[in-house]
């Protein structure tokens, strides 16, 4: 009898736009039958990563955006996936999907022997054998991407940074990530805000209350709040987000969810 393969995704860090102690910032595994995903490589998530797997084994990175907290880790997976080709150990080099901006950013990541960097282009998916992986702008200070990864009849969805306002639902990124998380199985979203602190100005990011009406409008069935500042209370945003759409975990660095 043919096994299932899994689909999980597992947390390597959960903090933005610095980690907590002892912890790390945004980074994410998702496990799809024989292939590895790396979703953002912040603060912290190379070496968390090891535990789960050898470098040698991963697939492909996918990039949300180039804030540093998604992706200050990016050097230190150049030098050790470098290092992993001069001993002969991977043979090709480790696809890197990334926006295409910002231009200077992204231009230096091409020098690198090691990654084989592919732009994300608006309008196509990206196929990587049986998983389809589709995608979209978020509302975001930088260019951001929201990810959906399907497999076996499953979706996973990966908003990035986003703000999210149901009174601006006409807002083309609002309705894009509406409809790239549909009927997502797991919806992995940021919810960095408590709701008090939306007041400041200009903040380009979810609630847990945003990040709930998000899974609600696009019936998910099940979401994990993630992208936490460290000085948020993890219960009230977990209170707040369940009052919306009671199905909701949170991110916990360490643990795995299945999709
Ligand atoms: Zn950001
Ligand atoms: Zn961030």
């Amino acid at each position: 009898m043919k096994m299932t393969k899994a689909f999980m995704l597992r947390v390597l860090g959960r903090y933005a736009p610095f980690p907590a102690k002892n912890s790390n910032c945004s980074g994410y595994l998702l496990t799809a039958g024989e292939d590895n995903f790396l979703f953002d490589c912040g603060n912290g998530v190379l070496s968390n990563l090891q535990n789960y797997l050898d470098l040698s084994q991963l697939s492909a990175l996918f990039i949300t955006h180039h804030h540093s907290d998604h992706v200050a880790d990016l050097i230190a997976l150049r030098h050790a996936y470098e290092d992993l080709q001069s001993r002969g150990e991977v043979t090709s080099k480790l696809p890197v999907y990334t926006p295409p901006y910002p231009q200077d950013t992204v231009a230096e990541l091409e020098e690198y022997p090691g990654f084989d960097i592919k732009f994300l282009a608006e309008g196509e998916d990206i196929i990587i054998e049986d998983k389809k992986i589709s995608w979209s702008v978020t509302n975001h200070f930088l260019y951001c991407a929201a990810y959906r990864v399907e497999y076996k009849e499953k979706a996973f969805v990966y908003t990035g940074d986003n703000a999210y306002d149901n009174e601006t639902i006409e807002d083309n990124s609002t309705a894009d990530i509406i409809n790239l998380s549909k009927g997502a199985d797991l919806l992995l979203t940021e919810a960095s805000l408590e709701e008090e602190w939306k007041k400041e100005p200009e903040k380009r990011h979810m609630s847990a209350r945003d990040a709930a009406s998000l899974a609600k409008e696009a019936q998910v069935k099940h979401m994990v709040i993630s992208h936490f500042h460290p000085r948020a209370d993890l219960r009230k945003l977990l209170r707040e987000s369940k009052q919306i759409h009671p199905n909701t975990s949170l991110a916990v660095e360490g643990t795995s969810y299945l999709v």
